[in-house]
């Protein structure tokens, strides 16, 4: 299940929910009971690892990108 990160523009807090997708955009209350939160982008990591993704072989190298192969 994927894990979202929300803020709480109240308190300032910053908390993570494990829900479904479909409810990735639901309110969601902060610890401290407050509504008036917002989803942070930053982390959309389904089983842990958020960073920059992985370079992948076949088409990411530029090859075919800057006119060599055609
Ligand atoms: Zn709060």
């Amino acid at each position: 299940m994927p894990r979202y990160e929300y803020r709480c523009r109240s308190c300032g807090d910053t908390f993570e929910l494990n829900r479904p997708m479909a409810q990735s955009a639901d309110p969601a209350s902060c610890p401290a009971g407050h509504d008036d939160t917002v989803k942070l982008l930053s982390t959309v990591a389904v089983g842990g690892v958020a960073g920059a993704p992985a370079p992948r072989g076949g088409g990411g190298g530029g090859c075919c990108g800057g006119g060599c192969c055609g």
